[in-house]
């Protein structure tokens, strides 16, 4: 994959979960632990945490990871 801001090509990786799932969650949901669950996004599955497959471009400092990946 080319990375979106240089155009060189990414490295691809994952993030390791450890027993529990990688979760993205929404600022809004961090900063309102009352709002519905949906805010979040599960990126690894519950059995022993997962992982979640990344690219990374080093010389940016960027991670992407593709839902249709999870
Ligand atoms: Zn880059």
């Amino acid at each position: 994959m080319k990375c979106p801001y240089c155009g060189e090509e990414m490295e691809k990786g994952a993030i390791e979960g450890y027993r529990i799932p990688v979760t993205w969650v929404s600022d809004k949901r961090i900063e309102n632990k009352l709002l519905p669950l949906h805010k979040t996004i599960k990126l690894s599955s519950f059995s022993g945490g997962g992982e979640v497959k990344t690219w990374h471009c080093e010389k940016c400092r960027k991670f992407i990871i593709d839902e249709d990946d999870l």
